[in-house]
């Protein structure tokens, strides 16, 4: 298939775009560049093997936008372009607003007017606010406990009545939950701007020795050993469950919403001493006030991917630590930095997309 990738220069688009060429598919990238880097394509383009097309675009350039559409002739979308940042989306609601569902009104809108009809949507575990239950399944009640959060919800709900609406439209809602890691070749990773707000790119810029220790935001939770659950997943499984969502959303021709985690809560200490394990390396960390808004536990149910998809996450937490040290070993200021030498990267290259790309 001929895809397009919105926001596949970002952090898991880009890992989805090495999966969808390995299994075949043509991907063309529209960018804005709001958060990612240029430095990313020569990246893609080595682990692939092959030219990728990457368009500074914003997805709210409906000229833009069509102009790409009456250019490649697109089987699918993938969307992956919003703004992710929790607090930011606090301080600046508007701009999420207009980025996130303003982009995706503006998507849909060209995805019709081309005639394009499958959509796959980035969502997030954020949809089920503070679940009442855990493992959380796709039916527990939903709720926005925050600006992004009700971006996501706002998104989810406008493709559902896209669906109702036109029933040719087929739209697969991957609602993600913590994704960390980075691809095995320590090329391309998550390359947060300033100060992270996750956890996993926290503990990195501390192992690097770019922070002293890592504030543990809670240590009275009802939980293991007191600190925060979540459902860490490794950013390649995910990549592999889109290729997976969309597959199936080709060959059962219908649209369906699934939770990608792995089933498994981990709490924030044991992701340390995983991440300690992985690297050896220290992770010095203080435990602090709880931070407003989170959670206790969060984990998925991820039986119906599973059912549905046949997707299972590979990878464990011990794989998802050596990834994400390898990425920021290699390159500690993220994409700004040279590619470090000393640990020369694996290269998979998929054999299939090379040859299907160079003939294309
Ligand atoms: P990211 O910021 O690395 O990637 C998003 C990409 O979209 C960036 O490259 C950015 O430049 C681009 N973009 C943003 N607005 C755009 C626009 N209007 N037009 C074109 N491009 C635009 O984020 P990510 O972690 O890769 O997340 C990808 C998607 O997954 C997002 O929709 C995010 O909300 C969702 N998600 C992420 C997480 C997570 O923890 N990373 C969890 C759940 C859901
Ligand atoms: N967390 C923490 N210190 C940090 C960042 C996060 O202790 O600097 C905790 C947070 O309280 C939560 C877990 O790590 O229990 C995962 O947080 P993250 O922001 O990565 O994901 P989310 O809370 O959005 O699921």
């Amino acid at each position: 298939m001929r895809i397009l990738v919105c926001g596949g220069a970002g952090y898991i688009g880009s890992h989805a775009c090495v999966t969808l060429c390995s299994r075949g598919h043509h991907v063309v990238i529209a960018d804005s560049g709001v958060n990612s880097s240029p430095r990313v394509l020569q990246r893609l383009q080595r682990l692939v093997g092959a030219p990728v097309s990457l368009h500074r675009v914003d997805i709210r350039d409906r000229r833009a936008m069509a102009a790409l559409f009456a250019t490649y002739h697109f089987d699918a979308v993938l969307h992956f372009a919003a703004l992710k940042a929790v607090g930011e989306s606090c301080r600046k609601p508007l701009d999420y607003f207009d980025n996130n569902i303003g982009g995706t009104i503006a998507l849909l809108q060209s995805m019709q007017e081309a005639g394009v009809r499958r959509l796959v949507f980035s969502s997030s575990a954020t949809v089920y606010g503070d679940p009442s239950q855990v493992p959380v399944r796709e039916d527990a009640g939903l709720q926005a406990l925050n600006p992004y959060g009700r971006t996501k919800l706002v998104a989810e709900q406008l493709i559902e009545d896209l669906c109702r609406a036109d029933d040719r439209f087929r739209a697969a809602n991957l609602r993600y939950f913590n994704p960390v890691g980075a691809h095995p070749s320590g090329l391309i990773g998550e390359d947060p701007c300033g100060e992270p707000n996750n956890l996993m790119p926290y503990i990195c810029q501390v192992a690097v020795g770019q922070r002293d220790h890592l504030r543990v935001f809670g240590g009275d939770y009802p939980t293991v050993d007191g600190t925060g659950v979540r459902d860490y997943i490794h950013v390649v499984d995910l990549a592999q469950a889109h290729a997976d969502a969309l597959e199936y959303m080709v060959s059962a021709d219908r649209g369906f919403t699934v939770n990608l985690g792995t089933g498994r809560g981990i709490s924030v200490l044991e992701l340390v001493h995983a991440f300690e394990r992985a690297s050896g390396q220290r992770i010095p960390y203080e435990i602090v006030e709880r931070r407003p808004g989170d959670s206790a536990e969060v984990f998925a149910d991820p039986a119906l991917a599973q059912q549905l998809l046949g997707w299972r996450a590979q990878y464990d937490v011990d794989a998802m630590c050596r990834d994400a040290w390898h990425w920021q070993a290699m390159n500690p200021q993220g994409y700004r930095s040279p590619l470090r030498r000393a640990a020369a990267p694996r290269v998979e290259r998929p054999r299939r997309a090379v040859a299907r790309l160079a003939g294309a």
